[in-house]
Protein backbone atom coordinates (compact mmCIF):
# COMPACT_ATOMS: atom_id res chain seq x y z
CA UNK A 1 0.00 0.00 0.00
CA UNK A 2 1.43 3.71 -0.76
CA UNK A 3 1.17 6.30 1.33
CA UNK A 4 -1.44 8.17 -0.81
CA UNK A 5 -4.15 5.57 -0.27
CA UNK A 6 -3.08 5.29 3.45
CA UNK A 7 -6.06 6.04 6.25
CA UNK A 8 -4.31 6.80 8.68
CA UNK A 9 -1.86 9.45 6.08
CA UNK A 10 -4.97 10.86 5.35
CA UNK A 11 -5.27 11.58 8.74
CA UNK A 12 -2.39 12.84 9.25
CA UNK A 13 -2.73 15.11 6.15
CA UNK A 14 -6.19 15.80 7.80
CA UNK A 15 -7.76 15.01 4.32
CA UNK A 16 -9.49 12.75 6.70
CA UNK A 17 -11.30 13.14 10.49
CA UNK A 18 -10.19 12.15 13.32
CA UNK A 19 -10.26 12.44 17.07
CA UNK A 20 -7.27 13.73 17.67
CA UNK A 21 -5.93 13.56 21.30
CA UNK A 22 -2.09 14.35 20.82
CA UNK A 23 0.62 15.24 18.37
CA UNK A 24 3.88 16.22 18.61
CA UNK A 25 6.54 16.34 15.54
CA UNK A 26 6.75 12.57 14.73
CA UNK A 27 3.84 11.12 16.27
CA UNK A 28 0.11 11.47 16.52
CA UNK A 29 -2.86 9.78 18.81
CA UNK A 30 -6.37 9.60 17.85
CA UNK A 31 -8.84 7.82 19.00
CA UNK A 32 -10.05 4.12 17.35
CA UNK A 33 -12.78 4.59 15.04
CA UNK A 34 -14.41 1.04 15.67
CA UNK A 35 -13.20 0.90 19.73
CA UNK A 36 -12.44 -2.22 21.39
CA UNK A 37 -13.38 -0.74 24.21
CA UNK A 38 -14.43 2.67 25.53
CA UNK A 39 -11.34 4.94 25.04
CA UNK A 40 -9.33 2.54 22.91
CA UNK A 41 -6.98 4.73 20.96
CA UNK A 42 -4.11 4.50 18.58
CA UNK A 43 -0.40 6.46 18.65
CA UNK A 44 1.27 6.27 14.72
CA UNK A 45 4.13 7.45 13.46
CA UNK A 46 3.41 11.00 11.30
CA UNK A 47 5.76 9.19 8.64
CA UNK A 48 4.27 5.97 6.46
CA UNK A 49 6.01 2.79 7.74
CA UNK A 50 3.75 -0.34 6.97
CA UNK A 51 5.53 -2.46 9.90
CA UNK A 52 8.05 -1.93 12.82
CA UNK A 53 9.92 -4.13 10.10
CA UNK A 54 10.07 -0.96 8.05
CA UNK A 55 11.07 1.66 10.23
CA UNK A 56 14.23 2.78 12.03
CA UNK A 57 13.99 1.16 15.22
CA UNK A 58 14.79 5.10 17.32
CA UNK A 59 11.98 6.03 15.28
CA UNK A 60 9.30 3.60 16.73
CA UNK A 61 10.66 4.68 20.06
CA UNK A 62 9.46 8.18 20.01
CA UNK A 63 6.09 6.08 19.05
CA UNK A 64 6.55 4.36 22.32
CA UNK A 65 7.09 7.39 24.32
CA UNK A 66 3.87 9.27 22.91
CA UNK A 67 2.18 6.16 23.67
CA UNK A 68 3.65 5.82 26.93
CA UNK A 69 2.27 9.39 27.42
CA UNK A 70 -1.21 8.33 26.16
CA UNK A 71 -1.29 5.59 28.21
CA UNK A 72 -0.95 7.50 31.55
CA UNK A 73 -3.63 9.82 30.13
CA UNK A 74 -6.11 7.02 29.56
CA UNK A 75 -5.13 5.53 33.36
CA UNK A 76 -5.41 8.74 35.16
CA UNK A 77 -8.50 10.11 33.05
CA UNK A 78 -10.87 6.88 32.57
CA UNK A 79 -9.42 4.84 35.59
CA UNK A 80 -9.66 1.43 33.96
CA UNK A 81 -8.70 -1.47 35.59
CA UNK A 82 -5.42 -2.24 33.66
CA UNK A 83 -4.17 -0.60 30.12
CA UNK A 84 -2.81 -3.22 27.43
CA UNK A 85 -0.51 -1.50 24.72
CA UNK A 86 -0.87 -3.76 21.64
CA UNK A 87 1.23 -3.61 18.09
CA UNK A 88 0.47 -5.71 15.13
CA UNK A 89 2.88 -6.44 12.34
CA UNK A 90 1.10 -8.72 9.45
CA UNK A 91 -2.57 -9.54 9.01
CA UNK A 92 -1.42 -13.22 10.59
CA UNK A 93 -0.82 -10.84 14.15
CA UNK A 94 -3.94 -9.10 13.46
CA UNK A 95 -2.86 -5.71 11.16
CA UNK A 96 -5.41 -4.38 9.37
CA UNK A 97 -4.10 -0.78 8.35
CA UNK A 98 -0.50 -1.09 7.13
CA UNK A 99 0.63 2.05 8.85
CA UNK A 100 2.34 1.37 11.92
CA UNK A 101 0.07 1.82 14.74
CA UNK A 102 0.15 1.11 18.66
CA UNK A 103 -3.04 0.45 20.08
CA UNK A 104 -3.64 1.37 23.92
CA UNK A 105 -6.35 -0.09 25.22
CA UNK A 106 -8.15 0.52 28.78
CA UNK A 107 -9.02 -2.99 30.33
CA UNK A 108 -12.10 -3.52 32.51
CA UNK A 109 -13.34 -6.67 34.44
CA UNK A 110 -14.74 -9.26 32.32
CA UNK A 111 -14.24 -6.82 28.98
CA UNK A 112 -13.73 -10.45 27.21
CA UNK A 113 -10.83 -8.83 24.94
CA UNK A 114 -8.66 -11.58 23.70
CA UNK A 115 -5.53 -11.23 24.15
CA UNK A 116 -4.90 -12.98 26.74
CA UNK A 117 -3.12 -16.59 26.32
CA UNK A 118 -2.82 -19.25 28.54
CA UNK A 119 -0.37 -18.62 31.25
CA UNK A 120 -0.56 -21.24 33.23
CA UNK A 121 -1.42 -24.77 32.44
CA UNK A 122 1.99 -27.25 33.44
CA UNK A 123 3.22 -29.69 30.46
CA UNK A 124 3.32 -27.20 26.95
CA UNK A 125 6.26 -27.45 24.90
CA UNK A 126 6.83 -23.90 24.97
CA UNK A 127 7.42 -23.32 28.27
CA UNK A 128 10.52 -25.57 28.48
CA UNK A 129 13.69 -24.19 30.03
CA UNK A 130 15.82 -25.51 27.46
CA UNK A 131 13.74 -24.52 24.73
CA UNK A 132 13.28 -20.85 26.20
CA UNK A 133 17.27 -20.53 26.68
CA UNK A 134 17.65 -21.39 22.96
CA UNK A 135 15.77 -19.16 21.57
CA UNK A 136 17.52 -16.65 24.18
CA UNK A 137 20.56 -17.67 22.79
CA UNK A 138 19.53 -17.26 18.90
CA UNK A 139 18.45 -13.70 19.40
CA UNK A 140 20.97 -12.77 21.91
CA UNK A 141 23.37 -13.94 18.90
CA UNK A 142 20.97 -11.44 16.32
CA UNK A 143 21.18 -8.73 18.45
CA UNK A 144 24.55 -8.59 19.39
CA UNK A 145 25.06 -7.98 15.30
P1 LIG B 1 -5.24 -3.25 13.28
O1 LIG B 1 -6.40 -4.17 12.95
O2 LIG B 1 -4.39 -3.70 14.43
O3 LIG B 1 -4.44 -2.92 12.05
O4 LIG B 1 -5.92 -1.90 13.78
C1 LIG B 1 -6.41 -0.94 12.92
C2 LIG B 1 -7.33 -0.09 13.75
O5 LIG B 1 -7.56 1.10 13.04
C3 LIG B 1 -8.72 -0.73 14.01
O6 LIG B 1 -8.92 -0.82 15.42
C4 LIG B 1 -9.68 0.22 13.33
O7 LIG B 1 -10.89 0.37 14.05
C5 LIG B 1 -8.88 1.51 13.29
N1 LIG B 1 -9.24 2.42 12.23
C6 LIG B 1 -9.39 2.15 10.92
N2 LIG B 1 -9.74 3.28 10.24
C7 LIG B 1 -9.77 4.27 11.15
C8 LIG B 1 -10.05 5.67 11.10
N3 LIG B 1 -10.38 6.26 9.94
N4 LIG B 1 -10.00 6.40 12.23
C9 LIG B 1 -9.68 5.81 13.40
N5 LIG B 1 -9.40 4.50 13.53
C10 LIG B 1 -9.44 3.74 12.43
ZN1 LIG C 1 0.29 5.70 6.04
Amino acid sequence: MSASDCIFCKIVARTSDSQEIYQDETTLAFMDIHPANDGHCLVIPKAHFETVFDMPPAAFGRVGSTAAKVARAVNEVLRPRGVSLIQANGELAGQSVLHVHVHVLPRRTDDNLLINWDRNSNNERRFDRERIAEIAVRLRSRLRG
